[in-house]
């Protein structure tokens, strides 16, 4: 099957519609999406509507959780707290609907989807190699994905000798625009990227195609219109420093 993976769009729908007009020029079987719909951008329902159209399978982030006000938000950076409190008010029916209705991880499928991942679906941060080395170890498939750092990177884990308790560090890294990926042997820990708010230093919006026959992973970078992003942020009265960050992609 041929995959589109996309994640945390964080309700900026200029950067959803460049990312899905993209996959559609590039030509995939499903897109599905590894949560975190909302929060930080200006266009909750919007984005909900077309991730519920568009994307065959959904998983909810922390930050849907926390919009839901199933998820206490005192942890949050007072600009992300706002925007929730914010979005609590902007969401419509559908949305939380749609939003309730997503598990934070899925396993059942021939790769395993976490939002954050696969030790804690909802909070952990994937950034280091001996971290993911622990996380790939108890993930449910060889192959798996993870959103929620909204930096594009890949860790592998080489082939485990029965008697080793202390394994290597998984080596990784991050992954520029068209990096390609041949997953057709060992374990892999790959994070798409983000679409709606880069935080690697590229603010181009992020997505990453799969091929689960040829087992080969495509990152994705396109850009999209940040101008509108962020008026939508400024005239929506939610803090300025979410608008100036899309432009530094961080
Ligand atoms: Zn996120």
């Amino acid at each position: 099957m041929r995959l589109a993976l996309l994640s945390d769009i964080h309700s900026n729908l200029p950067a959803l519609e460049a990312v899905l007009a993209d996959i559609d020029s590039v030509g995939v079987d499903e897109a599905w999406c590894l949560g975190d719909v909302v929060g930080y951008g200006a266009q909750p329902n919007e984005c909900a509507a077309l991730t519920r159209e568009r994307c065959t399978v959904g998983l909810v982030g922390n930050h849907d959780l926390a919009a839901l006000d199933a998820l206490d938000i005192s942890t949050f950076s007072p600009a992300a707290a706002a925007a929730i409190r914010w979005t609590r008010q902007a969401m419509d029916e559908a949305t939380r609907s749609y939003l309730t209705s997503l598990e934070s991880a899925k396993d059942d499928a021939e790769v395993a989807l976490y939002h954050a991942s696969p030790r804690d679906p909802i909070w952990e941060y994937v950034l280091w190699p001996d971290q993911a080395a622990h996380c790939i170890r108890v993930q449910a498939r060889r192959v798996s994905f993870i959103g929620h750092s909204h930096v594009a990177l890949f860790f592998a884990l080489a082939e485990e000798r029965e008697d080793d308790d202390d394994p290597p560090d998984a080596r990784g890294a991050q992954a520029a625009a068209g990096t390609t990926l041949d997953l057709s042997r060992g374990r892999w820990l790959i994070n798409p990227g983000s679409v709606g708010q880069p935080r690697d230093g590229d603010p181009r919006a992020a997505w990453l195609e799969l091929d689960t026959e040829a087992w080969r992973a495509t990152f994705h970078r396109i850009p999209y219109d940040i101008d509108r992003a962020a008026d939508a942020i400024i005239s929506g009265d939610l803090p300025e420093h979410l608008a100036r960050r899309l432009y530094v992609g961080q």
